[in-house]
This record gives structure tokens, C-alpha cells and sequence, in this order.
């Protein structure tokens, strides 16, 4: 299938190295631009400042030039510049949330952290999952500018629907379903003013013309309260293609933390980078024919989103090896 205008985004957060499964992300988000003639864009996630590794930015750009997915925009739209570094757009989320405020889809919440955490100890206490429980959903106009005049902190929440499913389309994973009353009103201020990181994401992936969202399956179960967001903002949804885990071996992921499977590692291995790129398409994904050698800009032609699989694939030495080998 082609598209008119595609546009689609790597967006890691700087946690650490990259390995094989975060790579794959961005390649993918790239073949889909590419094959459609459209735009990949970089968006470093970085407004989580507890979960930042120093360095890790460095290491995102450095693969991506290293392996040829060059991003396509920056601030200064236009050529190979950029790219788009979150907390320095942190001044525009409070107005986003103040708008749904006003629409009547998110609320002042003026909790303060005792109630809550007693709160979460009830639930906890009685085998419910911790949710919040509407306290500030309802409190009229003059209650809320009182609050305000006397300097109350405050977060900003989405006011979920507590009623019917939400559901949507997933391109690997099919139609994903949820209980609406399973939703908690998440925060989208927090009370210092600055965005959490779903709300940042939604915001960011709408103003940057997101067509296509590729991503890690472990936001499927996020996705209905994006959703939602898009929803009350009247903006229309992405295409959502979200991809199984690259697995160490049947039971543990690929992780960060613990060092495995990193680009930098492979190369450092002696790996040709052409090689490393032509196998992490092939984990997952498959194409058409019987070649399974391809170059980048094969890679760019063949993709196909129909091939991506639902499945976990497993990080696999001697498959890599062996496509080294063909180089
Ligand atoms: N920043 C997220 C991560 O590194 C990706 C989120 C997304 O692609 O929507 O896991
Ligand atoms: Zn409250």
C-alpha cells in the first residue's frame, strides 16, 4: 500500500545505548517515510530527567548518521537539520491542556500528594487498582478560580469516559479494545507546570503531522487514552503500527540495562553496518520473495507494513552472521 503524505518519527527517549530492538524502531519509521516519498523525523524524549543518561543523545545521533537514517527536519524545517528536543518545547503544553480544560475534557485537580497516597492505600488495601477516584471531576467554576486565587498547586487531568469502550485499529495487532471505566484520568500538567510524558507525546506527535506512529507494543494498552486525547483536541488519529519485542531468547527482552545486543557492540564485533541494518529489517518483518539480502535503499522499495509480524522475534547470532557473511 502507498500513501500521499506520510510522516512519521523516531522518537527514543536517552536512557542508555541503543540495541538492536530500539534500531529496528527507527528503521522501520524510516522505510515507511521512504517508500512513500514522505518524512522521518527525530524527536528526543528527554523531558523524564530521573530516567536521562548522559551520553545516550550523543549515541542516537551517531547510529543514525552511522547507519543512513538521516532525519529529515528540525526546527528550521527543511534539509537535514534538527532535530526536535522536547524539553526545549516544554512552554507550549500548559496552553494545549488549558484548552481542555475550557472544552470540558480535563480539569483542575487540586489533590495534594496525603490524599492521594491514602487514597492509593484504600485501594491497594481492598485489591483495586489504584486509580484516581474523580474527587476535583466536578467542582463548579467559582470552586476552582477560589482554589486558584489562593494558590492551591494544582495538576491538570483528563477527564476519561466512564462508560462504553474505546477501541481502534491497530496495522500488526488488529483491533484493541478497552473498558473505558478501567481508564484513570491521567495527569497532563503536573504542578510544576510541565507536561507528563503521554501528554507530550500526543501533543508533539499531532503538531508535528504525524501520519504513522511505529512504536514498542508496550504502549498498545496506552493507546486508547491517546485516543482520547486526539478525541477531545477534534484531531485526527495516526495510523498506529506498534511491533513486538526483539527478545534476547524466549523469555527475556532485549534490555537496555543490562547491555545487549547494542549497534555499537555489533560494529565493535566487526559486523559491516550494512549488514547489521539488512538483519534487524529481517527481525520481525518479512518480505516478499525469497532475498533476504538488501541494501538501504532496497530495503526503502521493499517495506512493507503488511510483513511486520505479531510475534516476538529472537536476536539471533548465527542469522546475522550469515548475512555479514553475503557482504
Ligand atoms: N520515547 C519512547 C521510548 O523511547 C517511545 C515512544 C513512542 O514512540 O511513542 O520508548
Ligand atoms: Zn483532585
Amino acid at each position: 500500500m502507498t500513501f500521499d503524505t506520510v510522516r512519521t518519527r523516531f522518537a527514543p527517549s536517552p536512557t542508555g545505548y541503543m540495541h538492536v530492538g530500539n534500531l529496528r524502531t527507527a528503521l522501520y519509521a524510516y522505510l515507511l517515510a521512504k517508500k512513500n516519498n514522505g518524512t522521518f523525523i527525530l524527536r528526543i524524549e528527554d523531558t523524564d530527567q530521573e530516567r536521562y543518561v548522559e551520553g545516550a543523545v550523543d549515541i542516537i545521533y551517531n547510529t543514525l548518521r552511522q547507519t543512513g537514517l538521516i532525519w529529515d527536519e528540525g526546527p528550521d524545517i527543511g534539509g537535514p537539520v534538527g532535530p526536535y528536543i522536547q524539553s526545549e518545547r516544554m512552554g507550549m503544553f500548559k496552553e494545549y491542556a488549558q484548552q481542555l480544560v475550557e472544552s470540558g475534557h480535563a480539569y483542575y485537580c487540586f489533590c495534594d500528594k496525603d490524599r492521594l497516597t491514602e487514597l492509593r492505600e484504600i485501594q491497594q488495601a481492598s485489591g483495586i487498582a489504584p486509580k484516581y477516584d474523580g474527587h476535583c471531576r466536578d467542582l463548579s467554576p467559582e470552586e476552582v478560580q477560589a482554589k486558584l486565587d489562593a494558590g492551591i498547586p494544582y495538576v491538570i487531568r483528563q477527564k476519561m469516559p466512564r462508560e462504553g469502550t474505546t477501541s481502534f485499529e491497530d496495522e500488526v495487532f488488529g483491533t484493541i479494545t478497552v473498558e473505558n471505566s478501567t481508564l484513570d484520568d491521567q495527569i497532563l500538567i503536573k504542578t510544576d507546570g510541565m507536561p507528563t510524558y503521554n501528554f507530550a507525546n500526543v501533543v508533539d506527535d499531532h503538531t508535528m503531522g504525524i501520519t504513522h506512529v511505529i512504536r514498542g507494543n508496550e504502549y498498545l494498552s496506552s493507546t486508547p487514552k491517546y485516543n482520547l486525547l486526539y478525541q477531545a483536541f477534534g484531531w485526527e488519529i495516526p495510523t498506529y503500527i506498534h511491533c513486538s519485542p526483539v527478545m534476547k531468547d524466549s523469555t527475556h527482552k532485549l534490555s537496555k540495562r543490562n547491555g545487549d545486543a547494542s549497534f555499537e557492540d555489533l560494529i565493535a564485533k566487526g559486523y559491516l553496518t550494512e549488514a547489521v541494518i539488512n538483519y534487524i529489517a529481517l527481525l520481525g518483518w518479512a518480505p516478499k520473495g525469497e532475498n533476504e539480502i538488501f541494501t538501504l535503499e532496497e530495503l526503502c522499495q521493499e517495506f512493507d507494513v503488511s510483513g511486520i509480524s505479531k510475534s516476538p522475534a529472537i536476536f539471533d547470532t548465527q542469522k546475522l552472521k550469515a548475512i555479514n557473511g553475503a557482504y
